[in-house]
């Protein structure tokens, strides 16, 4: 069965036992659509959120946003250089009177295509001129969250990003920022490839940061576990994200649960996670989703991880991986370029992707004439990496055909 026409059917089925929820103006009431059942605490913070948040990388509309509310979702997270995100979270926020109901999080980044993390050498300043422009675009007094974003996404050294986490101008203008009122917490996020696990120590061990988002699912990540249970005892909240493995087209096998159901189920039976971050595009993905909220693990999720790792495996670049960093001798920025297939094939976010591979200073135009192809040897899970960076190369240029 076809994962729209699982969920139509099980939609069907929904009888109207609808938890309360947060009244959002301007949309139904949630009764017969899936709610969230369960509000997790946020490490130390007074942040009790969804346990499935709402990712607006790709938000489409303002009443995408209403309508999450209105079916229990409380945390939201965006940045600006996600396209439209924050103006539509703004025009939503112009509707939904009641702010501190949500939560809501952006980032230290410009208004300027993916990637736009503001970098070291940044002025205080600029960090509170970052915050002011994401209020302003939407309509707030105030952030909830605040991310150093993205930490290990470039090709630099573990002493490189150390310096972008612990950046003294970033602290103190986050400390402005909090006692003016217009940030509460402060978190960094990371996909990797380069260096996840320590650079996410070193944020928890700083005692600087309230909250970690990372990368997170059952397809990799041996030495996470260690980092979660550190943060955990600590009191830094934990959130998790990529949590799809990929997300590509599954369908729904007998006896198996549906997958995504069953890989949010993975990530939140690790009790340090407070709550997964999911991109969510449109109604179905936001109905869909919110069906696995408040629900245990079992035996028919585990079949439907093993059914997806065995047609997936050996075409998903891991999330967080970096294994084969420094394989080429051309420098070919492997994980990031497969990463950008990854939100143009399985995402549908051709334009961020393009865009993000347009301003890596290492593409993938060698891989095409390359004669020793050493990434495909050095990748531990088996991918065909050359092959798939000349695929990538030919997706996410902006080269066009005659
Ligand atoms: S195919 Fe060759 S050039 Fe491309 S990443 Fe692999 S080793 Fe480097
Ligand atoms: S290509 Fe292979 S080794 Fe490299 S990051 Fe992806 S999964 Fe890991």
């Amino acid at each position: 069965m076809k994962r729209r026409e699982f969920l139509q059917s099980s939609m069907a089925m929904a009888a109207g036992a609808a938890l309360p929820t947060l009244g959002a103006a301007a949309e139904p009431a949630s009764v017969g659509k899936p709610v969230v059942k369960s509000y997790r605490q946020l490490g130390k913070t007074a942040i009790t959120m969804s346990d499935i948040s709402f990712g607006a990388g790709k938000l489409a509309s303002a009443s995408m946003i209403l309508r999450a509310i209105d079916q229990g979702v409380n945390y939201f997270d965006t940045a600006p250089d996600y396209g439209s995100s924050e103006a539509l979270i703004g025009e939503a926020m112009t509707k939904f009177k009641q702010r501190d109901k949500i939560y809501i999080a952006s980032k230290y980044c410009e208004a300027i295509p993916y990637p736009a993390h503001l970098a070291i050498g940044k002025s205080k300043a600029d960090y509170i001129a970052a915050v002011d422009a994401s209020l302003k675009r939407m309509n707030l007094d105030y952030l909830d969250v605040v991310f150093v974003h993205a930490i290990g996404e470039k090709s630099a050294s573990v002493e490189q990003e150390q310096q972008r986490l612990l950046d003294a101008t970033m602290l103190e203008a986050t400390e402005a920022l909090k006692k003016a009122g217009k940030v509460r917490y402060l978190a960094v996020s990371s996909h990797g490839p380069n260096n996840l696990e320590p650079l996410l120590t070193t944020a928890v061990a700083s005692g600087h940061y309230d909250i970690i988002m990372t990368a997170f699912n059952f397809m990799k990540f041996p030495q996470l576990p260690e980092v979660l249970k550190m943060a955990a005892a600590r009191g830094v909240g934990i959130i998790a994200m990529k949590t799809l493995a990929g997300a590509k087209e599954s369908q729904v096998e007998a006896g198996a649960a549906v997958f995504e159901h069953a890989a949010f189920r993975w990530v939140l039976k690790h009790p340090q996670i407070a709550g997964l971050v999911v991109t969510i595009k449109t109604v179905d993905d936001l109905n869909l989703y919110l069906q696995a909220s408040g629900s245990s693990f079992a035996a028919a999720d585990q079949q439907a991880l093993d059914l997806y790792a065995a047609r997936h495996g050996q075409n998903y670049c891991r999330t967080g991986c970096g294994d084969c960093m420094g394989s080429c001798p051309q420098g070919v920025d492997i994980a990031n370029i497969l990463r950008y297939q990854m939100y143009f094939e399985d995402y549908g976010d051709e334009k961020r992707a393009m865009q993000s591979y347009a301003a890596l200073s290492h593409s993938a135009s060698p891989c095409a004439s390359c004669q020793q192809p050493s990434c495909t040897a050095a990748c531990s899970h088996g991918l065909p990496v050359a092959n798939k960076l000349q695929a990538a190369h030919r997706t996410l240029s902006f080269t066009m055909v005659a």
